[in-house]
């Protein structure tokens, strides 16, 4: 029998129950290089660990059974993970993106896969814009990549609606799920060939390890993938490997209680007169709010809003003390986050301003904190 989410966090699908001989319960930290063989052709399976490492796999193995995909390959960096990704395609390749993405990726297309030949078109995919994307498609277009819900504006696709244009068509959907993680929302069981994930956020959740995933419900895509992270070299290390299990274990209580905190928070802003809009999928009124209920087991933990003016926007910046004013998101503690000068500081301008992003636009990453204490800190920096 399958096991729920929650045990999966700790075991996987359970073929990893019995970890060595010794009984060691935490799975140990393989600081290793490199690995001996007995004689020609009589290797344990692990030859060099820029290919593969034991406390690697463990983890990769983890990733894949709460994703519930045939394989999953752990990165240095969640960039490392879609950087590796873009290796799949060659120059002419076509791929259409959604137009509000986490702005290191926007980054990575504009500066680096452009000028690897590949065209990049970017286009509103979530609501019913399903249309839109398929009028792009042509005989080069190999993938569609999205994020839902996007960073930071919270606008959510139908994963599902967009696999049936995909599978018509015999291109990839690939699905960057960082901000539900797997323990919301799993894109694979709904048609996604490739699922991205930045482990520095949830799957981490402490926000002491950079890491990154790609997590394959395809055997020929997981053989591609596993010769490109050998060949560019961008696997994560076994001591953050171990960071990043140590990390999952914990991933369903940790969700469970920022879910609860931000649905508290969301709550409390729509009540205070200086914030204009608030963007949060759990909104019965957010035009997202169906689809996110059918394909995702909850709302996740990040709010974005507006508040009436860029300088209350300042001042809130300048007067949080509880929560920090940092980039990032998914770790225990709340961070609050000002996209325009820091995650999409690099975003050209037209594209921030037709996705919304002002200088009034505020981004929380609810973390596992009293609730009654966060709110007290928003009640003061609002009023302060
Ligand atoms: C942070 C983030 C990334 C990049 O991951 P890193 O681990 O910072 O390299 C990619 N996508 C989304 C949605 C993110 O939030």
């Amino acid at each position: 029998m399958e096991y729920g989410i929650s045990t999966k966090c700790l075991y996987g699908d359970g073929k990893e129950l019995t970890v060595d001989q010794s009984g060691a319960i935490s799975f140990p930290i393989y600081q290793t290089a490199t690995f001996a063989h007995k004689g020609v052709g009589e290797g344990t399976g692990y030859d060099y660990s820029r290919l593969q490492n034991p406390t690697r796999e463990h983890l990769e193995n983890i990733v894949a059974s709460l994703e519930g995909g045939i394989d999953a390959l752990a990165f240095s960096s969640g960039m490392a993970a879609i950087t590796a990704l873009m290796e799949l395609f060659a120059p002419g390749d076509h791929i259409i993106t959604d137009c509000d993405l986490y702005g290191g990726s926007i980054r990575l297309f504009d500066n680096i896969s452009k000028k690897n030949g590949i065209v990049i078109d970017s286009v509103d995919c979530s609501g019913s814009s399903y249309e839109k994307v398929e009028e792009l498609i042509s005989e080069s277009t190999k993938a569609v990549f999205v994020e839902t819900p996007t960073n930071p504006m919270m606008n959510v696709t139908d994963i599902e609606e967009l696999a049936k244009i995909t599978k018509k068509h015999g291109i990839l959907l690939i699905v960057d799920n960082t901000f539900m993680s797997p323990y919301f929302q799993n894109p694979l069981k709904l048609g996604a060939d490739l699922v991205v994930h930045s482990g520095t956020k949830y799957l981490g959740g402490h926000n002491d390890t950079i890491a990154g995933f790609l997590v394959t419900s395809s055997a020929e895509i997981a053989e591609r993938l596993r010769f490109i992270i050998k060949t560019v070299g961008s696997g994560l290390a076994p001591f953050d490997s171990w960071l990043i299990l140590r990390g999952i274990k914990t991933l369903a209580i940790r969700m469970n209680q920022a879910e609860k905190n931000a649905k508290n928070l969301v709550d409390w802003l729509k009540n205070e007169k200086k914030v204009n809009k608030i963007y949060y999928p759990g909104l019965t009124d957010h035009p997202g709010h169906e689809v996110c209920k059918k394909q995702a087991r909850g709302f996740g933990c990040m709010v974005t809003f507006e508040v009436e003016s860029k300088e209350l926007a300042h001042s809130i910046l300048k007067n949080v003390c509880l929560i920090r004013f940092a980039e990032s998101l998914g770790g225990v503690e709340t961070l609050i986050t000002y996209p325009i000068t820091q995650t999409h500081a690099d975003v050209p301008a037209d594209v921030l301003a037709a996705n919304g992003i002002t200088d009034r636009i505020l981004r929380l990453s609810v973390g596992i904190e009293d609730v009654q204490d966060l709110i007290n800190e928003l009640e003061r920096v609002f009023h302060e």
